[in-house]
């Protein structure tokens, strides 16, 4: 249930609204947005009626919320959430670029590519430590000896870092050092590994399961925003489809889909979206004009030999060149990269 306030008014009203909901045993989130105040209800709101509201002198109007997501509902806070990483913002007008290999494989190989990442303008450096990958016999990334490389080229570059996490059991290790926290698409629906991730603070991108409908990306992220954790990105990086000539087939509308329904920031992933990097480029553009707050990109130093997603990977001079081209196309959108 939604509660939207009048026009200025007085705090100790307000206070005495807040008291009042919370006393039937319901949460309240505040949004002060820059026009009105809205009171998102949370809780057995159905054996509650509205007309209780309804009467009170300052309450515009009171609205029940039909999806079953509440709190990334846009509906609970109009304004559009801008995540702040470091002193950079994501969800406002510049773009958030993140930049690196799928991962890290040497000290010299994540701190080259995050030096050209920045030169080409990345905002963050990714790197994946702990590796999802099919087969047990594959690479599984270096682990915490992987972290504290990624750290290394945080120090070089001042570049804040977004690394993969897949188990609780490391989380303290990510929270001190990881600026944000990938969850990726196998364990989207994670759910317990996801509220831990909603009792900390740090950023938490969360990537859109590949057999995942939007409603349950965005219940994915409501089970971190309901244990306190609001800094959530979403991504985008397709799904399986029956077409096999792209590793996955990239939801165009999935952007303004999710900007519709939630306030959250969403960007996009079009180096997994499509698994072939000379598909990157146009994937990329696409995402820019459907109005994503945001790029995750992988590239490599030598993507013929990358331990891990060579075929989607770009070099550093391709990653240069598609940054040159999206400039022109995010001012188009009122943007700046
Ligand atoms: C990745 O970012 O390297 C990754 C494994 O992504 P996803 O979870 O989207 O497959
Ligand atoms: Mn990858």
């Amino acid at each position: 249930m939604i509660i939207v306030l009048k026009p200025k008014v007085p705090e100790i009203k307000l206070q005495e609204l807040i008291k009042e909901i919370e006393g039937i045993g319901l949460r309240v989130d505040l949004s002060r947005g820059a026009e009105q105040i809205i009171l998102g209800l949370v809780g057995d709101t159905q054996s509650v009626n509205t007309v209780r509201f309804e009467k009170n002198e300052i309450v515009a109007k009171v609205m029940r919320v039909q999806e079953p997501y509440k709190k990334v509902n846009r509906l609970f806070k109009p304004d559009g959430t801008i995540v702040t990483v470091a002193g950079q913002d994501i969800g406002g007008k510049k773009l958030a670029i993140i930049a690196g290999p799928c991962s890290v494989e040497s000290e010299e190989q994540i701190i080259g590519v995050a030096k050209d990442v920045k030169k080409s303008g990345a905002g963050f450096l990714r790197g994946g430590a702990f590796k999802p990958r099919t087969s047990p016999y594959s690479f599984q990334g270096l682990g915490e000896e992987g972290l504290d490389m990624l750290i290394l080229a945080k120090k070089e570059t001042g570049m804040p870092i977004v690394s993969e996490i897949m188990d609780a059991n490391v989380l303290d290790k990510f929270v001190e050092d990881v600026d944000i926290i990938q969850v990726g698409a196998r364990n989207m629906q994670n759910y317990s590994l996801l509220k831990e991730l909603g009792k900390i603070k740090t950023p938490i991108l969360l990537k859109k399961g590949f057999a995942s409908t939007i409603e349950e990306w965005l219940m994915s992220a409501e089970y971190v925003m309901n244990e306190g954790n609001e800094n959530i990105i979403l991504c985008e990086r397709g799904m399986r489809t029956f077409e096999t000539f792209t590793r996955n087939t990239m939801d165009i509308c999935a952007v303004p889909i999710v900007k519709r329904l939630s306030h959250l920031p969403v960007i996009v992933d079009p180096s997994h979206g499509t698994g072939i990097s000379w598909l990157v480029e146009p994937a990329a553009k696409a995402s820019v004009s459907l109005g994503a707050d945001g790029l995750m990109i992988e590239v490599h130093n030598c993507p013929d030999e990358a331990l891990c997603d060579g075929n989607q990977a770009l070099t550093p001079e391709m990653f240069d060149n598609i940054m040159k081209k999206l400039k022109p196309l995010a001012q188009l959108e009122g943007r700046t990269i």
